[in-house]
C-alpha cells in the first residue's frame, strides 16, 4: 500500500533558529496532498528547506516543495 520511506538528506537542524530568524511557507504534500505551515529555516549560505508532512510524516524536501502562498 502505502510505503513511507524516509529519507533524510539533510542532519536534525539546529536548536539556536530563533537567532537566524524564521520563514513559513505553505506547502502541499506530495504524497497525501495536506496543505500545511512550514518552517524554511534561514540557514547559512542557503536556506534549508524541511519538513516532516502531519498527516502521512513524510518527509519534504526542497525538491518536493510546493509552495502554494507565501505568507
Ligand atoms: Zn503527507
Amino acid at each position: 500500500m502505502n510505503t513511507t520511506a524516509k529519507k533524510i538528506k539533510y542532519p536534525t537542524t539546529v536548536e539556536d533558529t530563533d537567532q537566524m530568524g524564521k520563514r513559513y511557507d505553505i506547502i502541499q504534500c506530495p504524497t497525501c496532498g495536506l496543505k500545511q505551515k512550514a518552517e524554511i529555516l534561514l540557514t547559512s549560505p542557503y536556506e534549508t528547506y524541511l519538513h516532516e508532512c502531519k498527516g502521512c510524516e513524510y518527509i519534504i524536501e526542497e525538491d518536493e516543495w510546493n509552495s502554494v502562498v507565501t505568507i
